[in-house]
C-alpha cells in the first residue's frame, strides 16, 4: 500500500475505535428511526475525514481506492457494524453504484447514480423469489414484459435487503423467455414509489425484522410499469451484469467478515487474560482456549492474504479469470466468520449470548453469509467441476 493508502487506513482506524465503537451500544439497540439521524452525523464525520464512498473515483467524491486498496479498509470498517454504512460503501448500495458507474446511462447515472455516491438515497436489489431456488438464479419467475416504451412487471420477490425507505430497486426481471437461460433476465430500476410496487413486510430474520437499512423485505411487483430507459444495459444482459456486480461484492465481504473476526478476537482475548475461571487461572492459561486463539489467528491469516490474491487476481485479470478464488474465499471466510464468532462467543460465556457484547448480534446476523450471494454448496460444486473436469475427460477417453 501507497503511504497515501497508510494513512487514510489510519484515519479509518482511529475513527472506528474513536467515534465508531464508543457508540455501538446505542446504535445496535435502538430501531432505525432513532439512528438514522445519529448516523448521519457520523457519515458527516466520516466525509470530513476523507472516508466518504472510498471505492469511488475522486471526481465522484471517493478516495479513488482500487480494490485490494479499498479491501483492505473494508477490514478496518468491518470492526463496527455500521462501519461501511457511515462511510457509504454499504451492501447493497456499493453493488448498485458499481452497477450504475459501469452499465448506466448518463441520464440513469444523473438520476440514480449521483444522488446515491452522494448518500442522499439509498437502494436495494431484488433477485430472489420465495418460490424458486436462488441458488439457481435462471429459475426467475418475475416478468417484464414490453407494453410499447414500457415495461410491465409483474413478480414476487423477497430478501430484497434494505428496501425499507430506498428510493429505487434494482429488479431482475425476465424479458427474453425464449432465449437460453443466461439470456433471459434484465435488471430493470424501478423508483420507489411506482404503483403496483408493495414493500409487503421487513421479514423476521434471527428474531428481528428491523428496519430502514438493516432490514430485508418481502416485495410485490403487479403490473409496475416503467419506462424501457430505466433497463441497465442490453436485454438479456442481466446475469452478465449480476456476474460484474457479485464479483467485487464478495471481495468486501470477506474483506468485512476478516474485521469482524479480528474485532471478536480481539474481544476473546481480552476475555481470556481478565476472567478467572479458578482460583488463580484465567481462561488464557487453559489449553482449549489457548487452541481457539490459535486456530482462529491462523484461520484469520490465511483468509486475509486469500483473498487479497483473489482481488488482486480480480484486477489483473478480471473476474471471470479469477472465478475460482472468489469461489474458495466465499467459503472459505464465511466459514471462518463462524468459527471465529462461535468461540469468541463460548469463551464469554453467558456474556456472550447477550447484547452486552456485539458478538451475539454478529452472531445472529452473520450466520447468512454461508447462504447470501451463494450458499457453501455451490461455490464447492464448482470448485469440484473444474477439479474433475481433467480427470473426467482423461477417464472418458480411456473408456
Ligand atoms: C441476510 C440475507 C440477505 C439477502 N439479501 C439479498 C438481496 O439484497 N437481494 C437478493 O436478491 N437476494 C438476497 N438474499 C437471498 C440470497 O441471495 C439467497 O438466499 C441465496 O441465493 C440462496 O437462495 P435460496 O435462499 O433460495 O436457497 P435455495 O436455492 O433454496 O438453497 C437452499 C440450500 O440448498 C443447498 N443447495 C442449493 N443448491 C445446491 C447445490 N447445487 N448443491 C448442493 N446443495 C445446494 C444450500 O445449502 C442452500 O443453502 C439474501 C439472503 C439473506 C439470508
Amino acid at each position: 500500500m501507497s503511504e497515501s493508502v497508510e494513512t487514510l487506513l489510519e484515519r479509518a482506524r482511529q475513527f472506528v475505535h474513536e467515534v465508531l465503537i464508543p457508540r455501538e451500544a446505542e446504535l445496535l439497540h435502538n430501531d432505525w428511526p432513532i439512528i438514522e439521524p445519529l448516523l448521519d452525523e457520523l457519515r458527516a464525520q466520516a466525509r470530513a475525514r476523507g472516508l466518504w464512498a472510498p471505492f469511488l473515483s475522486r471526481e465522484h467524491g471517493g478516495a479513488g481506492l482500487s480494490l485490494e486498496q479499498f479491501a483492505r479498509l473494508s477490514e478496518v470498517l468491518g470492526w463496527s457494524p455500521f462501519g461501511h454504512y457511515v462511510c457509504n460503501c454499504q451492501a447493497p448500495d456499493v453493488g448498485n453504484m458499481e452497477l450504475l458507474h459501469q452499465f448506466g446511462t448518463a441520464e440513469q447515472q444523473a438520476q440514480w447514480f449521483v444522488p446515491l455516491s452522494r448518500g442522499e438515497i439509498r437502494s436495494c436489489f431484488a433477485m430472489t423469489e420465495p418460490d424458486n431456488a436462488g441458488s439457481d438464479p435462471t429459475r426467475l419467475s418475475t416478468r417484464a414484459v414490453r407494453d410499447g416504451n414500457e415495461y410491465v412487471i409483474t413478480g414476487h420477490k423477497w430478501f430484497t435487503s434494505s428496501a425499507d425507505g430506498a428510493a429505487f430497486t434494482i429488479v431482475m426481471a425476465v424479458t427474453n423467455p425464449d432465449a437460453e437461460p443466461h439470456a433471459r433476465a434484465s435488471q430493470i430500476v424501478v423508483p420507489i414509489p411506482t404503483p403496483g410496487f408493495t414493500l409487503v413486510r421487513n421479514i423476521s430474520v434471527m428474531g428481528e425484522s428491523g428496519g430502514g437499512w438493516a432490514s430485508h423485505a418481502e416485495v410485490r411487483f403487479d403490473e409496475v410499469r416503467v419506462p424501457v430507459t430505466n433497463r441497465l444495459g442490453d436485454e438479456g444482459a442481466g446475469f452478465t451484469l449480476a456476474q460484474e456486480r457479485l464479483g467485487p461484492g464478495r471481495i468486501h465481504h470477506c474483506m468485512r467478515w476478516i474485521g469482524i473476526c479480528e474485532r471478536v478476537f480481539d474481544l476473546m482475548c481480552r476475555r481470556a487474560v481478565s476472567r478467572e475461571v479458578s482460583r488463580g487461572e484465567r481462561l488464557a492459561s487453559k489449553q482449549a482456549v489457548q487452541f481457539w486463539i490459535a486456530d482462529s489467528r491462523i484461520e484469520i491469516h490465511a483468509a486475509r492474504l486469500m483473498v487479497l490474491d483473489a482481488a488482486s487476481r480480480i484486477s489483473r485479470d478480471g473476474q471471470r479469470a479469477a472465478r475460482e478464488e472468489i469461489a474458495y474465499i466465499k467459503v472459505f471466510v464465511a466459514n471462518v466468520l463462524q468459527r471465529v464468532l462461535d468461540r469468541a462467543l463460548q469463551a464469554h460465556g453467558a456474556l456472550g449470548m447477550t447484547d452486552d457484547t456485539p458478538i451475539a448480534w454478529w452472531f445472529r446476523h452473520e450466520r447468512a453469509a454461508r447462504i447470501y450471494d451463494g450458499a457453501d454448496e455451490v461455490h464447492k460444486s464448482v470448485i469440484a467441476r473444474r477439479a474433475l473436469a481433467p480427470y473426467l475427460k482423461a477417464a472418458n477417453s480411456s473408456s
